[in-house]
């Protein structure tokens, strides 16, 4: 029931991997969080872990649990939402460090896992995640007593360069942190290219990755096929799709192919975005519906098997800007009807 062939690059995500590593002195983690922004984790990560990654990142300790089965021992796995309730057994026997968020986190982390390897994540202005620096300073000996192996932060707006944000997080982290002899961890894929003050001992990107921006120097990852279910000729002022929003100016051919807005193919990028067949742009035609999207190949000599969506013509970033989003959702709506097949490796 596949409606549409994905196809990751897993040469290139280490490639890219690599570009990252190569601007820092310190380790290079890997956020995997979110079955790798869309693109399969267990393959991915066992493509990064052969490549050298030690240490991977992800959202939540359920995902560490399947992360760890698929790497087996050796490879630290961070969760960015710390120790939640229920969760001790799991972080246990899946050796996995929670980033503890929270003072009501580190009393259960210490309570219900005493030796299980944790580190710590503050707030320093994102006030998303991790403790403010009142908190910290009220547990900061406490918790410290326990060894944690990491003090990390998350930076809010790492991809604009200028922004005063960055400068202030940075101190504000140095404030917090500064003569603990604890690593430590500032810098996601923004950080990396804001430069050396960012990057301290571990650095932790995600989108870069998978060949999204702020990566402008990215390789493509991830290419999409969607198979042509049918074509058809339309005389001139005939119409297409819901609500007729197309309508024929010539005589014109058109190929309906498989997948839709059920499978992340966000129904507002319709007007701005084009298929490719054999590098001919062809562009949809009328509303993207739930299963299937409606293309005009007039410029086509003969009828395509598949369309092109996603590939090194038209970027996750292309087709953000076209529905409105970022890469990162693009990615990570990449629908489960696709076939995902992977090459390298
Ligand atoms: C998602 C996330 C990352 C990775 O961010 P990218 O922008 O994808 O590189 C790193 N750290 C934290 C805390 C995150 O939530």
């Amino acid at each position: 029931m596949s409606t549409g062939q994905l196809t990751i690059d897993l040469d290139a995500i280490v490639a890219n991997w690599r570009a990252l590593d190569a601007k820092t002195a310190g380790e290079t983690a890997a956020v995997v969080k979110a079955d790798a922004y869309g693109l399969g984790m267990a393959r991915v990560a066992r493509a990064l872990a052969r490549a050298g990654v030690r240490t991977f990142c992800v959202a939540v300790a359920e995902e560490g649990a399947t992360l760890r089965e698929a790497l087996g021992p050796g490879p630290a796995i961070h969760v960015f939402s710390g120790h939640m309730a229920g969760d001790a057994d799991m972080i246990r026997d899946m050796d996995l460090m929670p980033m503890i968020n929270s003072v009501d986190q580190l009393i259960r982390h210490l309570e219900a896992a005493p030796l299980a390897r944790f580190g710590i994540q503050l707030d320093t202005g994102m006030n998303r995640l991790g403790m403010e620096p009142p908190e910290w300073a009220a547990v900061r000996e406490m918790a410290l007593a326990a060894h944690p192996l990491l003090i990390m932060s998350h930076l809010a707006c790492a991809d604009e360069p200028d922004h005063p944000m960055n400068a202030q997080q940075l101190a504000a982290f140095t404030e917090m942190t500064e003569g603990l002899n604890v690593p430590r961890s500032l810098a996601a894929t923004g950080g990396i290219l804001l430069g050396e003050a960012f990057h301290f001992d571990l650095c932790r990107p995600g989108v870069g990755l998978y060949g999204g921006l702020p990566f402008a120097e990215a390789t493509a990852v991830a290419s999409l096929d969607l198979p042509v279910i049918q074509c058809r000729d339309l005389t001139e002022g005939e119409t297409v799709g819901y609500g007729n929003t197309f309508t024929a100016r010539k005589p014109t051919r058109i190929a309906t192919v498989s997948s839709g807005y059920a499978d992340g193919i966000i129904r507002a990028m319709g007007p701005k975005t084009i298929l490719y067949a054999d590098g001919v742009p062809c562009p949809v035609a009328g509303r993207i519906s739930m299963d299937s999207i409606s293309v005009d190949i007039t410029e086509m000599t003969s009828d395509p098997k598949a369309l092109r969506l996603l590939g090194p013509d038209q970027t996750v970033d292309d087709l953000a800007k076209n529905s409105g989003t970022i890469g990162y959702e693009i990615l990570t709506s990449l629908g489960a009807r696709y076939a995902r097949r992977y090459s390298g490796g």
